[in-house]
C-alpha cells in the first residue's frame, strides 16, 4: 500500500515538472536553412536559433503556421533571404519587428540574372559577406558577448574562405571543360558566375514549381550524348524521377551516367539537421563532386 502511494506520487511529481517545462523562446529565427547555419554557428549556444521553414521542407512554397508568426514575433532578431523567395513575410513585417532582409544587406554581382540573384547564397562569397552582416547583427542584440560571435564568426568564414580557395585552384588547373548538366531547377547561378562553370539546368526557371517540359528533357538527354557526359547533377532533397529516366533512356545507347548531388544550399534534410551539416560540408560534398566530375 504504501509503494503504491508512492508510485502515485511519484507520477505526479512528474506530470508537474512535464507541465512546467516551456519552450524557450527564439532569440534568433531565420525564414530558412542558409542564414540559420550562420546565426547558429556564430551564436552557438548562447543564444537559441530557430527556422521558420523545417528541415526537409521546400522553401519556394511555403506558408507559415500561426506558431510560427508568433515564433517571429517573440524573437529578437529575424532573418530572411528576401520578398522574391520568402513571399509570405511582406504580409508579417511590422515596425515591432527587428529584422533583416538579406537581399538589402548584400552585394549581387550577378544581379541580371534572376535565378542568381534570388539565389544569391549559392555565391560562396556572397554567403561570406552575410556571416559579416549578421555577426554585426547578432552583437547589437548582445553585445556583452561580441568578442566571442566575432571569433566564431571569423572562424567561420575561414573555414569557408579555405574551400573556396581549394575550388578555384583546382578549377585553375583541371583541363576539363567546366560544363555541368544539373536536372533541377535554376538555383545555381550565383555559383556558377562566381567559378566560371557553366550549368545547364534542366528547369530554365528560378522555381522548382516550373513544369519540366518534354523537350526540356530531350534537349538535356541529346546534350549529354552529344557531349559525351558522365556525370548528371541533381538537386537536394528531392526524388531524383526524372533524373533517372534520363539515365536509363541513355542506357540504352550504352551510355552509363553517374548522379552526383549539387547541393543549392536551399534546406537539408531532418537527419543532416540533427547532426548539425553546415554550409561548409555542403561545399565540401559540392567541391568533392565537382572534381570527381571534372577529372
Ligand atoms: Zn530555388
Amino acid at each position: 500500500m504504501k509503494k503504491n502511494l508512492y508510485t502515485i506520487l511519484f507520477i505526479i511529481l512528474i506530470s508537474l515538472t512535464l507541465t512546467s517545462c516551456k519552450k524557450k523562446d527564439a532569440d534568433l529565427v531565420a525564414s530558412f536553412y542558409p542564414h540559420y547555419d550562420i546565426l547558429k554557428n556564430i551564436s552557438k549556444d548562447k543564444l537559441k536559433v530557430d527556422l521558420v521553414v523545417p528541415f526537409g521542407c521546400e522553401v519556394h512554397d511555403f506558408t507559415p503556421t500561426p506558431k510560427d508568426i508568433e515564433m517571429i514575433n517573440k524573437s529578437k532578431l529575424f532573418v530572411y533571404a528576401s520578398d522574391k523567395i520568402d513571399v509570405w513575410v511582406k504580409d508579417l513585417i511590422n515596425t515591432n519587428i527587428n529584422y533583416v532582409n538579406l537581399s538589402n544587406e548584400v552585394t549581387i554581382e550577378f544581379s541580371d540574372d534572376i535565378g542568381a540573384s534570388i539565389h544569391f547564397w549559392t555565391d560562396t562569397l556572397v554567403f561570406v559577406d552575410m556571416i559579416d552582416i549578421l555577426k554585426d547583427e547578432i552583437i547589437k542584440i548582445d553585445p556583452e558577448n561580441a568578442d566571442f560571435y566575432t571569433e566564431n564568426a571569423n572562424n567561420y568564414k575561414t573555414e569557408i574562405l579555405a574551400l573556396h580557395d581549394e575550388l578555384v585552384s583546382f578549377l585553375n588547373e583541371t583541363t576539363h571543360e567546366k560544363v555541368i548538366y544539373f536536372a533541377g531547377h535554376d538555383a545555381l547561378g550565383g555559383f556558377s558566375h562566381r567559378y566560371n562553370i557553366e550549368i545547364n539546368s534542366l528547369i530554365e526557371h528560378f522555381s522548382p514549381e516550373a513544369e519540366q517540359t518534354i523537350r526540356q528533357i530531350e534537349n538535356i538527354i541529346s546534350a549529354l550524348r552529344e557531349t559525351n557526359t558522365e556525370y548528371l547533377f541533381i538537386e537536394e532533397l528531392t526524388t531524383p524521377r526524372v533524373a533517372e529516366t534520363i539515365r536509363r533512356e541513355l542506357q540504352k545507347d550504352n551510355l552509363d551516367v553517374t548522379l552526383l548531388e549539387l547541393h543549392g544550399y536551399h534546406n537539408i534534410s531532418l537527419n543532416e539537421g540533427k547532426r548539425g551539416v553546415t554550409y561548409a560540408d555542403l561545399l565540401r560534398q559540392n567541391i568533392k563532386h565537382i572534381k570527381q566530375a571534372f577529372n
